[in-house]
């Protein structure tokens, strides 16, 4: 370990991966990853690897736009298979007033210049004949939307940000920062201390608590989410299904495996890696009714990890107002996989270039929660 690194980033998720590479392409000198685990033990290596652009929020939608650019040309770029495939995601609609808001997002993705189709039904039963149509009033189709590996795309990120000269540490926690004159001037972690010119905070759902290290508060919370895999089937869809309503989303994956997975109302925030039955039941139910061909299809394993929240389900970006050189990437909620290629790119330009190029992050800064909060609608 240097005595000094231009740029600390604590987590190596896909978030602190994708910033850290986005930096180094831009041309930083040093840079340090700290990971208190392993590379994509947090929510990257729990989550569904979905990839969707279509959202309620047009921030949210421009941000999965330009993640879709940069995942189509990782293997190219960054030199990993990540299993990345453009199947398309299904939008579920099972009440009139989900249908009409369905109808509105629609409206404002095409604005955006996202090709995205309202389907009917029956429609629905014709170009997806495996899914059971009962009670849906209607459904929105994304081809370009996809799903991808997220273990592959996070060692992807890292591996490639060491070829361009990250340092990078697992196992060490960062426990404290130094902070002298409005500026962070070193981070304490269990390797020893290391002094820097700028910090940024990828920790997921350690966000608060690395934030307060340098006495910045930031408004997220982490709820736990599980989900499950089965025993492989012959591949039969292309697309990620999902409903909001009913609060699921199923993909398969590429030997076969559906992953699914969704969340809980009632869970209140806290580190919790537990599983439980209530889960295994409610999701094998879903899963049996939309297809009920898999009646028969045997669980392999459930797991849990972590949403880190903001109060507007959007991620929160940007600079920290009451220090020089403390930035943040968190609170991505569900979609901090898809959105790390867009929102790595767009810090690592506003830490080096002082301005974005590729994606506007202005209105992500933790300030917005000042003026009130207008909630991200399509999560689960
Ligand atoms: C079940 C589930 C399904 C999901 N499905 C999807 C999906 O389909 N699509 C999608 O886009 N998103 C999905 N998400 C959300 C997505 O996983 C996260 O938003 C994303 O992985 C966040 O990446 P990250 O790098 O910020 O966090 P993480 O991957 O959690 O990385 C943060 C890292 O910081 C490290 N860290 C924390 N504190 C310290 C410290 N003090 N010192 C050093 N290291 C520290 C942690 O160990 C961790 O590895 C899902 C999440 C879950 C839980």
């Amino acid at each position: 370990m240097k005595e000094k690194y231009e740029i600390v980033i604590i987590g190596g998720g896909m978030v602190g991966a994708s910033i850290a590479y986005h930096l180094l392409k831009l041309g930083a000198r040093s840079v340090a990853i700290f990971e208190k685990s392993y590379i994509s033990s947090g929510a990257t290596g729990r989550c569904g690897g979905g990839i969707r652009q279509q959202w309620s929020s047009p921030n949210n939608v421009r941000l999965a736009m330009r993640s879709v650019q940069l995942f189509e040309k990782f293997k190219e770029e960054i030199g990993m298979d990540i299993e990345y495939k453009r199947g398309g995601y299904l939008l579920l609609a099972y009440t009139d007033e989900e249908a009409q808001g369905f109808e509105n997002n629609v409206r404002m993705q095409k604005e955006e210049g996202l090709e995205v189709e309202i389907l009917s039904p029956n429609t629905v039963k014709k170009r997806f004949p495996y899914i059971n149509i009962e009670g849906v009033k209607l459904a929105t189709f994304c081809a370009s939307d996809g799903h991808a590996n997220p273990h592959l795309a996070n060692f992807g990120y890292i591996r490639k940000s060491m070829e361009l000269g990250a340092d990078v540490f697992t196992h060490t926690k960062v426990e404290n920062m130094e902070v002298s004159n409005g500026r962070v001037v070193g981070v304490q972690t269990t390797r020893g201390y290391v002094r820097c010119d700028l910090v940024v905070n990828a920790a997921g759902a350690w966000s608060k608590e690395v934030a307060k290290m340098a006495g910045v508060e930031l408004p997220t919370e982490s709820f736990r989410h599980q989900i499950l895999v089965t025993e492989p089937v012959e591949n039969f869809m292309d697309p990620l299904v999902m409903s909001f309503s009913h609060n699921f989303y199923i993909r398969q994956t590429k030997h076969g495996s559906i992953l699914m997975g969704q969340g809980d109302k009632d869970e209140k925030p806290r580190i919790n890696y537990n599983v439980n039955f209530k889960f295994t039941k409610e999701i094998s139910r879903k899963l049996t009714k939309i297809f009920p061909f898999l009646r028969k299809i045997r669980i392999v394993r459930q797991w849990a990890g972590h949403y880190n929240m903001s109060p507007d389900a959007q991620p929160i970006v940007g600079k920290a107002p009451t220090l020089e050189n403390y930035f943040y990437a968190v609170g991505f909620s569900g979609h901090g996989f898809m959105l790390a290629p867009a929102v790595g790119e767009a810090l690592a330009e506003l830490i080096l270039l002082g301005s974005t190029r590729h994606s506007d992050i202005s209105t992500l800064n933790v300030d917005r929660f000042e003026k009130g909060v207008v909630a991200e609608k399509n999560v689960v």
